[in-house]
């Protein structure tokens, strides 16, 4: 079959569920669906072979996940030109998994759909949510608008759905129809490299895989460029470096950077992609740049166990939507133990204090609500729909009143809240009272509740239901930027030539990050270092340049 007849959809399908289509040329080929997208869609052309460029004209992007496809356009789009490496088969990195979408507040959807935000609303949000720098938030946030509405605007991306997740005050996560959210927005973006680098035979823009960049070169205090390794050869590469390079929450290497400063952690499972160990810190590090945060890592609450391969090191991850549209999480004994709406590292502490197995369960209008992901993590084997509650409290080996008596209690918190939303006796969160006994006692109650039903209801009701673990998930630390995203040096200077954005880079979110939020710094900080190496680069000589025009559109 050719290729082109595998359209993006099924692509997007297969994605998650590679045996989903039956015709694949993938399965044809023997490639993970991954790698077949990358070497059909984005690598039609045979490889652009340019030696290394001395123009002093390029900036040189290690990673080519969002941060570093979003560094690279736009530099581009500033008149530089762009060397992107990446030591992965093919670009995309964790970006490519976010499932939830991306932070904007102010952005034209927001404006078309009526929802009343504001960056100042945005700004207290992150602060409340973990962020301990102003300045940098300040950039994060007020950025947040335009740069989302650049990704629409340059990309011709879907983002026309908003979704309001925990700890925002506002509905400002955006996506698109399509559901990866992360995968199309970091695709577009690499298509568009691809395309300049294709459209201009490597002068503007040059890809290179399977290159590991490993030492900076720098001339006393000014990183000149760096070396990296491809098939067992080094080669050097002239220019400033933007380091993309993504986190360490898979760094379960002998210099592990989790082991270092989470040995803790280093049990659970993770939901990075094996690329994820933390090179562009490490890189930083060996020239005197200063890391920050990096015991900061983000243990997400809801990863996915599969019943008949519960050790399994690398899980998925259940979108944080399934808590958004009324999931419960339930104990080994069925109880309600947390506010589900709170944030991942009080769910996540408060599962440590209770008794596993822990349950995501969706009643019947939940799981309609966002019923393609329901079937989808039913097809993977990492979910359940039982007929009935008491079919649920049969697998769980609790008593159907328990179940009733915790669903009651839940509908009792909600009734009391809808007649009297500013009242209760616990203290909620993110402020206010809380009528929830179950999450009030934990100094967090429960303020919004959606789809509830009564313990009368309980019996009859069909349920999909996973079983969850806390999951490795995001590292807030990183190499240490200022507000041009330039890397310091352990006297807090800007290190010239070197900046860092995306995962990489830390103390943007401070000791806890919001969802949406990430791929968010990604594009900002990203866009953030690619106009400030133009700057530095090009002088006088940068000018706007349409990427369109570039790419031979
Ligand atoms: C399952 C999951 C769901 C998520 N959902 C969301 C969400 O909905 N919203 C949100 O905001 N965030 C989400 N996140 C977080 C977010 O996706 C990531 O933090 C973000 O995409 C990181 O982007 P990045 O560009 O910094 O790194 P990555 O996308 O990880 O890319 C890094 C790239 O660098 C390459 N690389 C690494 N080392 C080297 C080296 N030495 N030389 C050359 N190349 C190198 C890698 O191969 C990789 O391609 C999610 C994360 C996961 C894992």
């Amino acid at each position: 079959m050719a290729p082109c007849l595998v359209g993006i959809y099924d692509c997007l399908r297969a994605w998650f569920n590679p045996a989903s289509i039956s015709h694949a040329p993938w399965n044809k080929k023997k490639l993970d669906v991954h790698e077949y997208y990358y070497q059909v869609f984005l690598q039609k052309s045979t490889p652009i072979e340019v030696k290394a460029d001395t123009s002093g004209k390029q900036a040189i992007v290690v990673g080519g996940g969002l941060a570093g496809v979003s560094a690279a356009n736009t530099i581009l789009e500033n008149g530089g030109k762009v060397l992107l490496l990446d030591k992965s088969a093919f670009c995309g990195g964790n970006s490519t998994k976010a499932t939830s979408g991306i932070n904007g507040a102010a952005t034209k959807t927001q404006k078309a759909k009526g929802i009343d935000d504001s960056v100042a609303l945005f700004t207290s949000d992150t602060l409340k949510g973990g962020a301990k720098k102003p300045e940098l938030v300040k950039v994060l946030c007020g950025n947040s608008g335009a740069d989302v509405d650049w990704l629409v605007d340059k990309f011709a991306l879907d983002l026309s759905l908003v979704a309001r997740l925990g700890g925002h005050s506002a509905p400002r996560t955006h996506r698109g129809k399509e559901r990866f959210p992360g995968m199309t927005i970091t695709y577009a973006l690499i298509q568009m490299v691809e395309k300049i680098a294709e459209h201009s035979k490597g002068r503007k823009a040059r890809i290179i895989t399977k290159a590991k960049a490993h030492t900076l070169k720098m001339d006393g205090s000014t990183c000149l460029g760096l070396v990296y390794s491809k098939g067992g050869t080094d080669y050097t590469e002239l220019g400033p470096v933007i380091l993309c390079s993504g986190g360490f929450g898979a760094d379960f290497t002998q210099d592990s950077l989790l082991g270092m400063y989470r040995p803790d952690l280093m049990h659970l499972p993770t939901t990075n992609g094996d690329h994820c160990t933390g090179d562009g810190i490490k890189m930083g590090e060996a020239i005197g740049a200063k890391s920050v945060d990096l015991e900061w890592v983000q243990v997400h609450p809801t990863g996915l166990v599969k019943p008949d391969d519960p050790d399994a090191k690398i899980k998925f991850l259940a979108a944080e939507a399934l808590r958004g549209v009324g999931g419960l999480v339930l104990d080994a004994n069925g109880k309600r133990f947390a506010n589900e709406l709170g944030r991942r590292d009080y769910v996540t502490g408060e599962m440590w204090k209770n008794k596993p197995p822990f349950r995501l369960c969706l009643n019947k209008a939940a799981a309609d609500e966002i019923h393609w992901h329901c079937k989808h993590y039913t097809g993977r084997g990492v979910m359940k729909f039982y007929q009935s509650g008491e079919a649920l409290a049969d697998d769980m080996g609790v008593s159907l009143s328990v179940l009733e008596k915790t669903h009651e209690e839940h509908y009792q918190s909600a009734k009391k809240t809808e007649k009297d939303p500013d009242g209760g006796s616990f203290p909620a969160y993110p402020s206010g009272k809380s009528w929830d006994a179950a999450s009030g006692k934990t100094g967090s109650g429960k303020k919004f509740y959606h789809n509830f039903i009564s313990g009368s209801a309980v019996k009859t009701e069909p349920f999909y239901v996973a079983i969850i673990t806390p999951v490795i998930h995001y590292c807030m630390g990183g190499l240490e930027v200022d507000v041009n995203s330039l890397v310091v040096n352990a006297e807090g200077k800007a290190i010239s030539g070197l900046y860092a954005a995306g995962e990489v880079a830390g103390g943007i979110h401070g000791n806890n990050r919001l969802g949406g939020n990430s791929l968010l710094d990604c594009v900002v900080f990203g866009r953030v270092a690619g106009r400030h190496a133009a700057e530095q680069m090009l002088g006088a000589d940068i000018k706007d340049t349409s990427l369109a025009a570039l790419s031979g559109a």
